[in-house]
């Protein structure tokens, strides 16, 4: 390969390191929560061309350090643009009214899944616009809905569920797209100081979010969320139509592997049942999943508090399983769930009929960002496993949604979970 003038080599790591905490004149300014994609503008993250970018941070939340990875190692060019070709949603989500409002949508862009159709003239003007949102269909198979058609629960119908006990499913996935001041405002400090705490407590990682107050809309390096949909996606925002909906915060050890220290995949199998029978009734089912690990402190923190809460004295017990996760912590829960409707929103939802969800703090966020919940669906009792009992009766007698009596404070102490075997 032959060297630039200023020594750096095409689709390698230029030698210099050029700092982006002064201010050049974006293309495009973002005009967050304009009713249409021309007005509001595209977000360019992309790093291919410095000068076009109006954005802090870059694509694939996470996963862009790997991709940082990929140009160190020579692997990656980082000149590729992506090629769009085929990768349109397979079904077209919006727009909607909320996608109009500034304060609706905070933490994804609703244009994000759309770009390639709403910006084709800045892409090929040469603008290296990504999506942030794919949408594609898929065929889900899980041993729990399999279950169900054998005992009769569920039957295929050929539509939602498939003879093979597989539903069909629309699902897209999201990357975290942050409006900085809607962030704030929604967290109840302002915009200056989340700015400077972002930057502190990712150890100065993008100086950007103090140095250049004009550039607005941030991708934080976190997970995002992919959303399954029973049905037909369309009928989300149609508040005339039965809406069954689980919001589920990732846990690998359950959702995954199987672990019976919580009910996190009982709930969510049970959510997908509920989806697939809600639809099958002529509405539609709907799980949201967020990457949230161990109610976002992680999966080290949360195995630290497994050993903690298992090992102290009188056993794992209901009344101290939220005191041992504050322990190690800080605090009990750094989920907040104020950002998660945000993609309620970017459905057009207006009206849960069924939440399949027993979190106070999840219901409590819905419906203040003005969304209608009918029933609640709580986790029926023969699907608790045994050793996750500490964590449902904790969380009842802390104010989750039950139908059932509410443990009392001898009961909490006598809720003894496994030790460690
Ligand atoms: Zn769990």
């Amino acid at each position: 390969m032959t060297a630039r003038a200023d020594g750096s080599v095409p689709g390698r790591p230029s030698p210099h390191i050029r700092l982006t905490s002064h201010p050049v004149t974006a293309v495009h300014a973002v005009n967050w929560g304009a009713a249409t994609a021309a007005e509001r503008g595209p977000v360019i993250a992309t790093t291919s061309n410095r000068l076009h970018r109006n954005a802090i941070g870059t694509h694939s939340g996470s996963y862009s350090v790997y991709r940082a990875l990929a140009v160190a190692a020579g692997a990656l060019s980082r000149e590729h643009r992506a090629d769009l070709t085929n990768t349109a949603p397979t079904d077209v989500v919006g727009p909607y009214a909320q996608w109009g409002d500034p304060q609706a949508i905070v933490s994804l862009d609703p244009w994000g899944a759309a770009v390639a159709d709403v910006f084709a003239t800045e892409l090929a003007d040469g603008q290296d616009i990504r999506p942030t949102i794919a949408v594609t269909k898929a065929h889900v198979l899980l041993p729990e809905i399999i279950e169900a058609v054998q005992k009769g629960r569920l039957r295929p119908d050929g539509r939602v569920l498939v003879d093979s006990g597989a539903a069909v499913v629309t699902k897209a996935a999201i990357e975290p797209v942050w409006h900085l001041p809607g962030v704030a405002a929604r967290f109840g400090c302002s915009e200056s100081d989340l700015r400077r705490v972002l930057f502190e407590e990712t150890g100065g990682m993008y100086p950007e979010l103090v140095t250049r107050g004009d550039l607005e809309v941030f991708l934080p390096p976190i997970g995002g969320q992919t959303v399954y949909i029973f049905g037909d996606p369309h009928k989300l925002a149609d508040p005339a139509v039965e809406l069954t909906a689980r919001v589920h915060d990732e846990c690998n050890g359950s959702d995954v592997f199987g672990s019976d220290i919580c009910t996190c995949r009982p709930y969510l199998t049970h959510a997908i049942e509920e989806c697939i029978a809600g639809a099958q009734r002529g509405g539609v089912g709907l799980v949201a999943y967020s990457r949230k690990e161990g109610r976002a402190l992680g999966e080290v923190t949360k195995f630290l508090v497994y050993n903690a809460r298992k090992r102290q004295v009188g056993g794992d017990t209901a009344d101290q399983y939220f005191a041992r996760t504050e322990c190690v912590a800080g605090v009990q829960d750094m989920r907040f769930q104020e950002l998660m409707p945000d993609v309620l929103h970017w459905l057009g939802i207006t009206k849960i009929h069924r939440l399949v969800s027993m979190s106070n703090m999840k219901y409590d966020a819905i419906t203040g960002s003005g969304i209608e919940v009918g029933e609640r669906v709580n986790l029926p009792d023969e699907l608790i496993p045994a050793d996750a009992r500490v964590e449902i009766d904790a969380k009842t007698a802390a104010g989750y949604f039950t139908p059932g009596p509410i443990p009392d404070a001898d009961q909490l102490r006598s809720t003894v979970g496994r030790d460690l075997r």
